[in-house]
């Protein structure tokens, strides 16, 4: 029989590695609160056009690394459109505020979301298929102040990490719909003297998306990038206005970043500010962090009214990938800390019972009550990492008692079952809520 496997470029989640994304999302979830930002989560497939007309027809995302979702047979298709699994969050965000009537609530709406993203890319290591963001979006503010607000999420979330590696914030402005163009035209002339150096895909990529190609992570296009001419010459002057107070804002609050003026993001919907966190020592951004940037169009974009937004995505696995490599001590969960042994077909009764008490009073247990022998089911104990063991034989259901264990030392003795749940709090100094 041919072996069934997970898809490429997924992974499964262990149960060793839950403890960091606990951490993480603990992390996340409390800086994000820290800034009242409420948490919104939108479905993971959603109308493909959705994707086409924010993400952008051109950008590498919908032009090669969507995942379509096949309709039932019989369903029509004209009715819904072509779905497709999310590449990306701000979309459907942004979808949902127009559909929900989300811009009824007071603005500036600070929202954050955290969930799986997918891209059919080509598997390596940091970039893969399925894979998670944190996302958060500020919409309805378009102050310079907002993005070094947004910036500033990012910049705490790694200070307050403490990962072992330094990392920095890069910063650019594309400009706008009005001083954009402009710019176009001259990195078009630019690369044109080029051609005849670029393989055939990359000749597409210029003369579709020329702004994509100063995202080439490419080693051999590295120089060619460091000489195009760049955004922040041909800013307009609100555009210049707006960066310049925000790299002011920036210094207030003692972010260090870098200008990458060549910084460009691969989803079409930025304007202005965009913006990465990556470590020092990632110099093409290959496996930044965190990006983001704003995205003053895009609510317009999807038929909703001129709004102004902002925002960031966080990739977690590339930051889970750090807090391993920098050995952060991180506390296991107190799981399965007490064990039940039991010793024969009456005491399994009694243990079931007890399992179910001493779950209700909030301590977390563990059995293995298929194993008879006593030897076994202690040496499973013992593996499990349990603090204390209950045994139970016949001599303790005649007494109404068990015999408490303590893993580490090896005593025990026996106590009253009306006690036990009294002694294991205490032993495991569970405080009463
Ligand atoms: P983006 O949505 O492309 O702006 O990416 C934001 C962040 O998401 C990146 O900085 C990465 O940390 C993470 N990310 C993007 N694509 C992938 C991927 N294919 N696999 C893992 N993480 C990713």
């Amino acid at each position: 029989m041919e072996k069934i496997q997970r898809p490429r470029g997924t992974k499964d989640i262990l149960p060793s590695e839950f403890r960091y994304w606990n951490h993480l999302t603990n992390l996340l979830e409390h800086i994000a609160a820290c800034q009242s930002f409420k948490r919104i989560e939108t479905p993971l497939i959603e109308q493909t056009a959705l994707f086409n007309r924010t993400v952008g027809e051109t950008s590498d995302i919908v032009l090669k690394e969507m995942f379509f979702v096949s309709h039932k047979e019989g369903e029509s298709e004209e009715k819904e459109g072509s779905l497709a699994l999310r590449p990306e969050g701000t979309a459907g965000v942004v979808r949902a505020y127009l559909e929900e009537g989300l811009s009824q609530e007071p603005q500036p709406l600070r929202l954050y979301s955290l969930g799986p993203m997918f891209r059919h890319n080509r598997p390596q290591k940091g970039r893969y298929r399925e894979f998670h963001q944190f996302g958060i979006e500020t919409i309805g503010e378009g102050d310079a102040s907002a993005d070094a607000l947004t910036v500033l999420v990012g910049w705490q979330i790694f200070n307050a990490l403490k990962l072992k590696k330094e990392f920095i914030v890069v910063i650019n402005s594309i400009g706008c719909n009005i001083c954009r163009p402009r710019y176009l035209q001259k990195l078009k002339n630019y690369l044109k003297e080029y051609l005849e150096l670029f393989d055939e895909e990359t000749k597409n990529r210029v003369s579709l998306n020329p702004l994509g190609f100063l995202d080439s992570k490419e080693e051999k296009y590295h120089s060619i990038v460091e000489a195009a001419p760049q955004s922040l010459d041909y800013l307009c002057d609100e555009c210049k206005a707006h960066f310049q107070i925000l790299l002011e804002y920036l210094d207030e609050l003692s972010i260090l970043y870098d200008l990458s003026p060549h910084l460009v993001r691969g989803l079409d919907y930025y304007n202005r500010t965009v913006f990465e966190i990556r470590s020092k020592d990632d110099k093409t951004g290959k496996n930044a962090l965190l990006g983001g940037g704003r995205y003053d169009g895009l609510i317009e974009t999807l038929g909703g009214p001129a709004t102004p937004a902002v925002g960031f995505a966080l990739g977690m696995e590339r930051v889970i990938e750090e807090i391993k490599e920098s050995k952060i001590p991180i506390k296991k969960p107190p799981l399965g800390e007490v064990f039940i042994i039991q010793l024969g077909e009456r005491a399994k009764k009694r243990a079931i019972a007890l399992i179910s008490q001493i779950a209700q009073n909030g301590i977390s247990v563990n059995s293995a009550l298929s194993k008879d022998s006593f030897r076994s089911q202690l040496r499973t104990a013992d593996k499990s990492g349990a603090r204390l063991s209950i045994i139970l034989g016949a001599r303790e259901l005649l007494d109404h008692s068990v015999i408490l264990k303590d893993m580490k030392s090896g005593g025990q003795e026996t106590i009253e079952s009306d006690k036990l749940i009294e002694e294991l709090k205490a032993r495991l100094k569970i405080k009463e809520e």
